[in-house]
């Protein structure tokens, strides 16, 4: 029994950052979360010219949640005020647990600044429980080769973190989740069983691709959203193309999430905490990085 497809969102495009273009299928008007999915940005496929303009995220704050990187070309180099340093290509993964609160930034590497080259990838937030919003920082780099590649009939997993037929991925998260790049040839499908309860998400980053039991299609830039309770993940390519996702399947938190640019937590109130920790310096500084700009608070109470 396969998993029914409820919804197909298309991706808004919107610029982040120093005025990087992402598509984002979430938070919309349209689609706020998937518990405990926050944010989705694939970071559209970019190409630098050699020297020129450098566009990334210069630093800035997060509280409450984990931010995670995926590159499928080109490399971004990320600094945080924790002293974490690193530098993420293709197939690479970073993944932040920003917790009680710290500044990054996240840019093109000095080789694409300099040489120029393409960069593709996505960002992911993920929720963290109440108890954790606020545990100490963390940063996981971790490189492709330290993924396993799940192959069967007409596809393969680039598997990031959680399960996938028997295997394991190498990220540490702190709520159940599985992340993982798929690639399914044309004419093939792949068949991904998913706990019941369960959130069960897929994005297409080429496609067209067919969905579910109903084969319901869901063309590039689009995220398919399964039904919660229980089946199977159908993932099918057509004749005439194939189809390459990131699949997300998380166990929902359901808890209370209040959220306010960089922050997430449960409450308005913890919000306000986090602005002024923000502001009073508490979350740290990047050496050598100009300084952040304050955030102002926001007017109204805000809602869960
Ligand atoms: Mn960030």
């Amino acid at each position: 029994m396969y998993r029914q497809l409820i919804d197909v969102i298309p991706a808004q495009e919107t610029l982040e950052g120093g005025g990087i273009r992402v598509n984002r299928p979430f938070p919309t008007p349209a689609a706020d979360w998937f518990d405990p999915f926050l944010l989705l940005d694939e970071m559209a496929p970019t190409t630098h010219a050699p020297g020129g303009k450098v566009v990334g995220v210069p630093p800035h704050p997060h509280r409450g949640f984990e931010t995670v990187t995926y590159m499928i070309s080109g490399e971004v180099e990320h600094r945080d005020s924790a002293g974490n340093h690193g530098v993420i290509g293709p197939g690479d993964v970073q993944w932040m647990t920003a917790g009680d609160g710290i500044v990054h930034s996240e840019m093109p590497s000095e080789h694409i600044q300099t040489e120029g080259g393409t960069t593709h990838g996505l960002q992911l937030w993920v929720n963290l429980p109440a108890a954790l919003r606020r545990t100490t920082p963390r940063y996981q780099g971790l490189v492709s080769s330290d993924m396993p590649t799940v192959r069967g009939d007409g596809w393969l997993a680039h598997l990031v973190a959680g399960e996938l037929f028997g295997q394991t991925g190498p990220a540490d998260s702190h709520t159940p989740i599985t992340y993982a790049h798929v690639t399914v040839d044309a004419g093939s499908a792949i068949d991904i069983p998913v706990p019941n309860g369960f959130t069960a998400l897929a994005y297409i980053i080429a496609g067209p691709a067919d969905l579910g039991e109903e084969r319901a299609t869901a063309h590039a830039q689009h995220l398919a959203v399964f039904d919660r309770s229980s089946g199977d993940m159908l993932i099918a390519a057509p004749a005439e193309n194939a189809v390459q996702c990131m699949v997300l399947l998380g166990q929902p938190i359901d808890e209370p999430m209040v959220r306010y640019g960089p922050f997430v937590m449960n409450t308005s109130e913890e919000i306000h905490i986090a602005i002024d920790d923000f502001n009073a310096g508490r979350m740290g500084k990047i050496p050598a990085a100009g300084g952040t700009t304050k955030i102002h608070k926001p007017q109204e109470h805000l809602r869960s």
